[in-house]
């Protein structure tokens, strides 16, 4: 038993705690947790927990579908709000491995894993620092009808919208009592819009912190009465929630994203960083933006009747926010960053971190140009203009972005075979079940047609 393994079943003990969830994640971002209790902890940490991982979206082929999760105690957490006249309950997050002891390769937290060593190779810790948005309903129909906001507030508004803001404070308060550090919270641009700032951490706490994140909104929402969506985009005309995510490498204590001598401060690594994130953006975009919906978000924006500022080209830009890549200005040094804006809040966190480092780490290894910055509102420009400046547009559906994805070698590589396999195969059926779909859109424009 290492100190960190005694440390939680001291812990344990000591709060009388009679529940300990082990959480895990499939292949499409979902949270799966099995209960154990304390006193099967020890041989958990030793043998791990076996479940049927066949009964898991991505994880097991048939013939391996006993699998095991392996409880990693630096993730212990004790959940102080939560178990009511039961008690505290508390949660770690597992690693899952194969009945043979080896790193199951379904299991998100390992292929962030083995992208976050290949850059420890190259001296590189990833940070990521997430904002994330995400609505406030009523109520959430199950029909397919519109969901009612809990207010009808607007972009950092206080006073009149007492649900949100009270909702706000508990769920600020809750994410800190575990450990989660919020940078920002506000009221975002739509009605019942929220958005809640991480501190930045490095890469696998990030993930394992939206996971609980999640959780926690979740559940603080309830028992608000409220529901949060984490839905891309759950209003033609209004702005979608997004997880603008910023980006850094830093080399020991440097952040070697910054240069002092460079006139945009940044360094050659940093802006490798870039281009490779900008080159590989349309294959990765079925990872950072997984779902039918999120291309709804993704749609470029007529200026005159703008809902949204997520990016649908491929450029990058200092103060642009219709940009796929920004640059924010910094002030210290260890500040220096980019800022993803396609990622969306229903995404898969380790997988989405994990191609975003593959690409950016691709940039810097082959030694990528940084194109041109785009100050434009390149909404604005037209199909010829963008052509022109070498803006892609972003793909514009689920099934472009699939296929894009499919003929890419670095996503392969970054997923491996069985993530990238499952993925494609999954959301191939998701989006030809989306098309097959005739939609109340069609009936208002068809039916009469002719
Ligand atoms: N909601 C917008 C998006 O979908 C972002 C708005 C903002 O934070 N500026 O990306
Ligand atoms: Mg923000
Ligand atoms: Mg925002
Ligand atoms: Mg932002």
């Amino acid at each position: 038993v290492d100190r960190q393994q005694e440390f939680v079943l001291r812990t344990l003990e000591e709060r009388d705690i009679r529940f300990v969830r082990l959480w895990f994640t499939d292949v499409l971002g979902t949270l799966k947790s099995v209960s154990v209790a304390p006193a099967e902890l020890e041989s958990a940490f030793s043998e791990g927990i076996g479940f049927d991982g066949s009964a898991i979206e991505g994880f097991a082929r048939v013939y391996e579908s006993d699998m095991i999760a392996m409880p990693d105690p630096t993730t212990f957490q004790v959940f102080p709000f939560e178990g009511g006249a039961t008690g505290e309950s508390a949660r770690m997050f597992c690693d899952i491995l194969n009945p043979d002891g080896s790193p199951c390769w379904a299991d998100p937290r390992h292929v962030l894993r083995r992208a976050l060593s290949r850059a420890a190779e190259h001296g590189f810790t990833f940070y990521t620092h997430p904002e994330i948005e995400f609505f406030l309903f009523a109520d959430l129909p199950k029909d397919g009808s519109d969901p009612t906001p809990v207010d009808d507030g607007g972009y950092f508004d206080h006073t009149t919208h007492a649900v949100a803001r009270d909702f706000r404070r508990q769920a600020v308060t809750a994410l800190e009592r575990i450990g989660i550090s919020v940078e920002f919270s506000h009221h975002e641009v739509a009605p019942g819009q929220q958005e809640i700032d991480l501190r930045y951490a490095d890469a696998l706490a990030t993930a394992d912190n939206i996971m609980t994140f999640r959780h926690v909104i979740k559940e603080v929402a309830l028992s608000s009465n409220v529901h949060a969506s984490f839905m891309p985009k759950p209003f033609t005309d209004q702005p979608g929630s997004g997880m603008h995510t910023h980006l850094s490498l830093f080399e020991g204590e440097r952040n070697a994203f910054h240069d002092p001598a460079d006139a945009m401060k940044m360094s050659k690594t940093g802006k490798a960083f870039i281009a490779g994130l900008l080159r590989h953006a349309r294959e990765y975009t079925a990872i950072t933006n997984q779902w039918v919906n999120s291309y709804k978000r993704l749609f470029p924006q007529p200026v005159p009747n703008r809902t949204t500022e997520s990016p649908a080209y491929v450029c990058w830009g200092h103060a642009n926010r219709s940009a796929l890549v920004r640059v924010p200005a910094y002030g210290k040094p260890n500040s220096a960053r980019v800022e993803l804006r396609s990622l969306d809040s229903a995404s898969n966190p380790y997988l989405a971190f994990a191609v975003l480092l593959g690409a950016g780490l691709k940039g810097i290894a082959e030694g990528y140009e940084l194109p041109p910055g785009a100050e434009d509102d390149v909404w604005a420009l037209s199909d010829a203009e963008r052509r022109a400046a070498g803006y892609d547009a972003l793909p514009g559906d689920l099934s472009e972005a699939i296929e894009v994805m499919a003929g890419s070698e670095l996503v392969a590589e970054v997923l491996g075979e069985q993530v990238f396999d499952f993925f494609l195969k999954n959301k191939r059926a998701e989006s030809e079940e989306y098309r097959r779909q005739v939609t109340p859109y069609e009936r208002k424009h068809y039916l009469g047609a002719l």
